[in-house]
């Protein structure tokens, strides 16, 4: 156990890009100021990479693809080496967990959750990756068709910085089983568990220039690795604003995309639901991780006859959540940086303004440091659905409940915004169950349950603007390679 969560990173520790297997600053020798969010304070650096980086990161994983030693390696030896890699996370879990949740504000206890779901990731990847095949196919007398599933080539991976140790997992161990080299751009918000874990590869034996890092501002080496003609395909989880800007750099190349851009993910709650069962799922689906998860719960839509008693309870609960320094280990931390403080506070204002009603708030801790970026929870009742608070991506720990009158009402509503990443349903009906699934435009949907994070295994994404292509379980492998037809004729 690391005893002191703020001395995980030791004075002489450095954090350096990974290119070609070593670890080296920007060429610049530029760096970005690492801050804890609990309190505002520095605490290390990374490099400011820029495009001359990210050219020689790119350059390296195209040398490593082109020589074969990774693309050309028996699928199971590749598996072997991700499940080291997983091994190895599960060796350092509890410095990784320190180290991530320092560097991005999230209680310790979603640090330990984060290290569990990553080494998870390349648990199963190492293992799926001599189990996907291609096709035979019926075709003309005289001739075999078959399909193989190639590897793009040099996959760019850019990460955000809500769970980075997670989001690097499903990229690399998608990407790297499928036979791809990769670069890598963590958010400049929270890199370092992304470089640690790199290094971590190098130790496990990754053929260099498998898996590069480069750290730096997004409109410098996020834009320039966009942008690059030696980057074969790109994928990208984050705001769909910086979704677009990252799709029309590709379109410049025409590289193919996966991109998995945000929510605003609704939970129904049918008058027949097991409603204490559904309670905790409810707060906690907008409390984790300070709500700043792609596939926050922020809509609860609840069934007229009900909705005095469950916003009641859902008051209650609220009232009593308390956000505090990480290590506090409290029900939720600090946003991961001002502007995106300010943002949820703003939020929170102009709905307070345009008559909104409050129903309950949490609290910050007494002892949470002034220059934290601590924000407390919010709760919003009979919220209009065109209002913007509705409508809009928050992430923060603000959710909005609405009434509805019938399962069409609920539809409608569910189905009412620009996104479709996540759904909850909650009901003992079974028909109810499969019909209301069925109806709801979203990539994943829950029924007496919610929550996409720890599902390894079930393909993640989105319908309309939460984005397309599909990451987790065995669809992300094909959307990290390519199908190959070979027909042999023999007649
Ligand atoms: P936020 O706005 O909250 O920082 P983003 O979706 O913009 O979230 O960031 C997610 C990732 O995208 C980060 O790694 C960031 O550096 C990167 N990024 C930001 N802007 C660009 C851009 N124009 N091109 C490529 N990557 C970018």
């Amino acid at each position: 156990m690391v005893q002191n969560l703020s001395k995980v990173v030791a004075q002489d520790q450095k954090f350096l890009n990974i290119i070609n297997g070593r670890q080296v600053p920007a060429l610049s020798q530029e760096t970005i100021t690492v801050l804890c969010p609990s309190d505002g304070l520095a605490f290390t650096s990374i490099p400011a990479s820029r495009a001359e980086d990210v050219d020689h990161a790119v350059r390296a994983a195209r040398a490593a693809f082109d020589n074969g030693l990774w693309s050309r390696m028996a699928a199971v030896e590749r598996g072997r080496l991700l499940t080291k890699l997983g091994h190895l996370i599960e060796q350092n879990s509890e410095e990784l967990a320190a180290l991530e949740s320092r560097d991005t504000g999230k209680p310790i206890r979603q640090g330990r959750a984060d290290v569990a779901a990553a080494m998870r990731y390349y648990e199963f990847y190492g293992g799926a990756a001599d189990k996907i095949h291609g096709d035979t196919i019926p075709f003309n007398e005289g001739y075999t068709a078959l399909t193989l599933r190639e590897p793009h080539g040099v996959v760019a991976g850019i990460i955000p910085w809500n769970y980075p140790m997670q989001i690097m997992a499903r990229v690399v161990g998608a990407a790297l089983a499928m036979g791809n080299t990769l670069v890598i751009k963590p958010a400049e918000d929270a890199s370092l568990s992304t470089i640690r874990i790199g290094e971590l590869a190098i130790e496990a034996g990754f053929p260099d220039g498998v898996l590069n890092i480069v750290t730096g501002y997004g409109r410098d080496a996020g834009a320039a690795l966009s942008a690059h003609a030696g980057v074969d395909y790109l994928t990208f989880t984050g705001s769909p604003a910086t979704g677009t800007a990252i799709q029309q750099a590709a379109a410049t190349n025409n590289r193919g995309v996966t991109m998995e851009l945000g929510g605003k993910s609704p939970q129904i709650v049918f008058a027949d639901a097991d409603i204490e069962k559904a309670l905790p799922v409810l707060v906690n689906a907008i409390i984790q991780n300070g709500g700043q998860t792609c596939s926050a719960g922020s809509r609860v839509l609840i069934e007229r006859s009900i909705y005095n008693d469950v916003a009641g309870a859902l008051a209650d609960r609220f009232a009593k959540l308390v956000a505090g320094p990480h290590d506090s280990d409290l029900d939720l931390g600090a946003m991961i940086n001002p502007a995106q403080k300010r943002r949820v506070e703003a939020y929170v204002s102009a709905a307070t303004e345009a008559g909104i009603e409050l129903v309950a708030r949490g609290t910050i801790a007494g002892d949470a440091p002034a220059t934290g970026y601590y924000v407390s929870p919010v709760l919003f009742g009979s919220v209009d659905p065109s209002a913007v608070i509705a409508q809009e991506e928050v992430f923060g720990p603000v959710l909005s409940l609405f009434s509805f009158n019938d399962e069409n009402d609920a539809i409608r509503l569910a189905n009412g915004t620009e996104y479709g990443l996540v759904a909850g349903v909650w009901t003992r009906d079974g028909a109810r169950q499969h019909r209301v699934a069925k109806r709801v435009r979203a990539g994943q949907v829950y029924i007496n349950a919610y929550g996409a994070g720890g599902g390894i295994e079930l393909p993640f994404g989105g319908f309309k603007k939460s984005g397309h292509g599909r990451e987790k379980g065995f669809e992300a492998l094909y959307d990290m390679s390519a199908t190959k037809t070979i027909v042999f004729r023999h007649d």
